[in-house]
């Protein structure tokens, strides 16, 4: 199955008659996480289910299987329509847990863990206020009728928090990974923007080949020199001939990384280290000639988004969050494509329901949506 994340939103800050604001999910093999949820999520997500069932039967998405929600950062192209979402899980009776993660300031953390509340310094959007907000509005456990826990991060400090139901906070020793996700890990990585933000990159174990059982059973390997060689032993035989482990499995399946930014500025530093990524879904919100505001705003080029790219080495660069002045996704692609143009990597721009497939191999495919179907 390998991992698939469906773009349900690419435009920045604001809706465009062909572009609805952020919100995607990532579907692995332990489940779905759902990153960042704007306005009209569960609009689009239900409407990606209806083109599942329509154009690709083999694939649902079914919201038992969400088990957790990454927020990026506060801005409310990104969040604003997680509580709605919520409320609907409510209503289809939902009973699967579920954990939502994001990012908060080191001040609005020690503040929060004194009892102090948000401090009043803190942004308009600092997720810390949206989330009690949301609690005093149902989002708790006791009103949905399923469990749900509110962790806030320090990010850069890698300290995490739960904001609980009855207003008090409880320190973490570490970010909770999704109940049950034993192949799969989130990791946040924190991001420059206007607000405390990260990115979320999902990482999936590689594994060893599969052990050749046909082959050990017509040379009548005992128990002890199967598990000898399959855990990667070479072994001699009573009769002098060498067994070489090696030969017996097949090809390792490497571990796969995709990571969604989120809103940034270019060259985050936890971005352009973290290396080894086959896909970087990365904001391009303006093109190079607005260089001026993506400083100003703290948000990246085309040819930003592909400077982090190279630093980051990935295989795939998959732009996004276009500013509404941009009409032609071609042409943010053809400036990343002058960046990258030695280096081998993959540049697209995704438009809403498109879906970006990594396989088990490491194979990348960006499948556009295309109004009857997705086109690779
Ligand atoms: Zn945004
Ligand atoms: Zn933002």
């Amino acid at each position: 199955m390998g991992i698939e994340l469906h773009i349900l939103g690419t435009s920045s800050a604001r809706p465009t008659s062909k572009r609805q604001v952020s919100g995607s999910l990532v579907q692995c093999e332990d489940g779905i996480a759902v990153i960042d949820a704007g306005e009209g999520f569960q609009t689009r997500y239900a409407a990606q289910r209806k083109r599942l069932k329509l154009f690709d039967k083999g694939t649902s998405l079914r919201a038992a299987r969400v088990h957790v929600v990454c927020l990026t950062h506060g801005h409310l192209d990104h969040t604003w329509g997680l509580l709605p979402w919520m409320h609907t899980m409510s209503l289809d009776k939902r009973e699967v847990p579920l954990l939502v993660l994001g990012p908060t300031s080191p001040e609005a953390f020690d503040s929060l863990c004194a009892g102090t509340g948000v401090p009043d310094s803190s942004a308009s959007a600092e997720l810390a206020r949206q989330i009690t907000g949301w609690q005093s509005l149902g989002g708790t456990s006791a009103e949905l009728g399923y469990s749900v826990r509110w962790v806030l991060g320090d990010v850069v400090n890698d300290r995490w928090m739960e904001l609980n139901d009855d207003g008090s906070t409880s320190l973490l020793s570490s970010m909770p990974q999704p109940e049950g996700w034993k192949r799969n890990k989130l990791h946040p990585l924190p991001s420059n923007h206007s607000v405390p933000s990260c990115s979320w990159m999902l990482e999936s174990k590689g594994s060893l080949g599969k052990f050749n059982r046909l082959m050990s059973a017509e040379l009548r390997l005992s128990d002890e020199e199967k598990l000898r060689l399959s855990s990667g032993e070479d072994i001699k035989r009573v009769d002098g001939s060498l067994l070489k482990a090696t030969d017996f499995r097949g090809e390792d399946r490497p571990g796969t990384r995709l990571i969604v930014s989120g809103d940034t500025s270019e060259m985050a530093e936890s971005l352009s280290t973290v290396g080894g990524v086959d896909v970087l879904v990365h904001e391009a919100t303006f093109m190079d000639d607005a260089q001026q505001w993506a400083d100003q705003f703290q948000h990246s080029t085309s040819t930003g988004a592909a400077r982090t790219a190279l630093a980051a080495k990935a295989k795939h660069l998959v732009l996004t969050h276009f500013s509404a002045r941009i009409n032609d996704a071609n042409l943010p692609v053809a400036e990343a494509k002058g960046v990258l143009a030695e280096s081998g990597i993959q540049v697209t721009a995704a438009m809403d329901g498109d879906r970006i497939h990594i396989s088990n191999s490491g194979s990348i495919t960006h499948r556009f949506w295309a109004e009857n179907g997705w086109k690779a």
